[in-house]
């Protein structure tokens, strides 16, 4: 009897030990991608040159944790639909084939992916086709279905490894609707992220996992963890919800594409470790995890570290590169495709200095498109603050005190220019907004009134736009309205020397 008493602890004691390892533990890894921003090949395929990190990078990073013993759960937190042609092409030229970024995120094996503004950006016919390609569900507890109520999206998930339950909750920024025309989102309402974390709570925690997880599309700022009361519908919620919301174990955020890895204290003084992975396949950020019981008090124990993995110090994963060189080549194919000519040789540094060919192109096809009297535009892709107007002429007189330094002439037609008069006035969508401040902090138009003043809004954004233009006239010859001019023009004269240096270096 003893002997048999004997066998049958043996056997619960294997039991035990194959299930958390010799040492009573288990560990598990949780990494994060996030604002991908189709970074997927380890290829640039705008300046037509290679990337040192990609997904193809983290592949190989996802690989070896995935060849040792503990379970690995792969996330996304959002923002890859938009950036690099590798989804521009997938999501709207060749809309046919596989979407190259499902593909690709269903070959690495992620668990889940929170929404991203920016994948709303890509409008209802590219998410709606994609979230029923991807192997995982598309979170966004907080994007609210207008007719039914319910999540538009998954609002959270419980994923089960090695015996191991992890709840997952995603959350999308909730400032959507302040930078992207309506049609985009159609039917989709974007509650605030305190509300619904503390209303999925409960649901996750009846489901008895061993962690939770916030997985955010929103920035991570700790000053802000009190700014919920004032500031509903705030662009950066993680910590707000961090804060209010007792229950989450780790938190990861994206949406402001900084990084972050830190303890965090709650309301009521339990530590939540946040995670923010950066942007465009740079970093992946990392979690680990292991639990343990007291063998004793049978209290469990759980230990969480953080930590960035910088991606480029992995190479390429070879099997990702081979599965994917037909959609690499397809892209390259496209971007690399002639559309057209044009007489003159435009860039769109001159734009800093002056009246420039490159803006004003971009000025004419706004004009064209919305039949507006004014357009004002900035260069593409330059990380600067500056716009310029045309439909009008003007001087900005840098010598006179700020508020009082343009003057408006007259309209370019000749007409003259009335300040009491209502213009119809083109802008891209990120200044329609009031991105950059020139509209509300500068014109002082509050975003409420300023979403009241939006006539319409096109469906494509300004690149499809210019290519179409230059598609249809075949030949193009940009050159410089010459509508504005800043004076006095010594200033200017030095000025323009000293910062084009500053700006872009030493060749001209
Ligand atoms: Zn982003």
């Amino acid at each position: 009897m003893k002997y048999f008493k004997s066998l049958k602890l043996a056997a619960f004691l294997l039991l035990f030990l194959s299930s958390c390892g010799k040492t009573g533990k288990q560990s598990i890894i949780i990494l994060e991608t996030t604002d991908t921003h189709g970074v997927i090949m380890p290829y640039d395929y705008i300046e037509n040159e290679p990337l040192d990190a990609s997904l193809a990078n983290s592949a190989s990073y996802v690989r070896l944790l995935r060849n040792r013993d503990n379970p690995v759960f792969l996330l996304d937190d959002g923002d890859n639909l938009q950036g690099q042609p590798a989804v521009y092409y997938y999501n709207f030229i060749d809309t046919l084939s596989p979407h190259f970024l499902s593909e690709a995120m269903n070959w690495l094996g992620y668990d889940a992916g929170t929404v991203g503004n920016h994948d709303i950006e890509a409008g209802h016919d590219v998410y709606d086709r994609l979230s029923k390609t991807y192997n995982f569900p598309l979170l966004a507890a907080n994007a609210v279905d207008r007719k039914s109520g319910k999540p538009y999206f998954t609002p959270f998930v419980i994923l089960e490894k090695k015996n191991v339950r992890i709840a997952v909750l995603g959350l999308i920024t909730p400032a959507v609707p302040t930078w992207l025309p309506e049609e985009l989102y159609s039917g989709i309402e974007f509650r605030d992220m305190i509300e619904t974390a503390k209303l999925w709570m409960p649901e996750m925690l009846k489901q008895k996992p061993d962690l939770v997880v916030g997985l955010f599309h929103s920035g991570w700022n700790r000053d802000e963890k009190d700014s919920s009361a004032r500031n509903r519908m705030n662009e950066n919620g993680s910590a707000a919800v961090a804060y209010n919301v007792p229950g989450f174990d780790i938190i990861f955020c994206g949406h402001d594409h900084r990084l972050a890895n830190e303890k965090f204290a709650n309301i009521q003084g339990d530590s939540v470790l946040i995670l923010n992975g950066g942007s465009k396949s740079q970093k992946i950020a990392q979690a680990d995890v292991t639990f343990s019981k007291n063998r004793i008090t049978g209290k469990k124990r759980k230990i969480i570290s953080g930590k960035i993995i910088e991606v480029k110090d992995f190479k390429t994963d070879p099997d990702f590169i081979r599965t994917f060189a037909t959609q690499d080549e397809a892209v390259k194919k496209y971007v690399n495709k002639v559309i057209g000519n044009s007489t003159e040789t435009i860039s769109s540094r001159d734009s800093y200095f002056g009246s420039s060919a490159f803006v004003d192109m971009i000025h004419s096809i706004q004009l064209e498109i919305t039949s507006a009297d004014i357009s004002f535009a900035a260069p593409l892709s330059l990380p600067y603050n500056f716009d310029s107007a045309t439909g009008i002429e003007y001087i900005v007189d840098a010598s006179q005190p700020e508020g009082q330094r343009v003057n408006i002439l007259k309209m370019s037609d000749g007409r003259k220019f009335d300040d009491q008069k209502k213009y119809r006035v083109a802008v891209n969508s990120h200044r329609g907004n009031g991105s950059g401040g020139h509209l509300t902090e500068g014109a002082g138009i509050n975003s409420i009134d300023l979403m009241s003043r939006v006539l319409s809004s096109t469906e494509r954004d300004l690149r499809y736009y210019i290519m179409r233009s230059i598609e249809e006239k075949k030949t193009i010859s940009p050159l410089p309205m010459n509508n504005w001019k800043i004076i006095p023009e010594e200033w200017v004269k030095a000025a323009a020397q000293r910062e084009y240096v500053l700006l872009f270096g030493n060749i001209k």
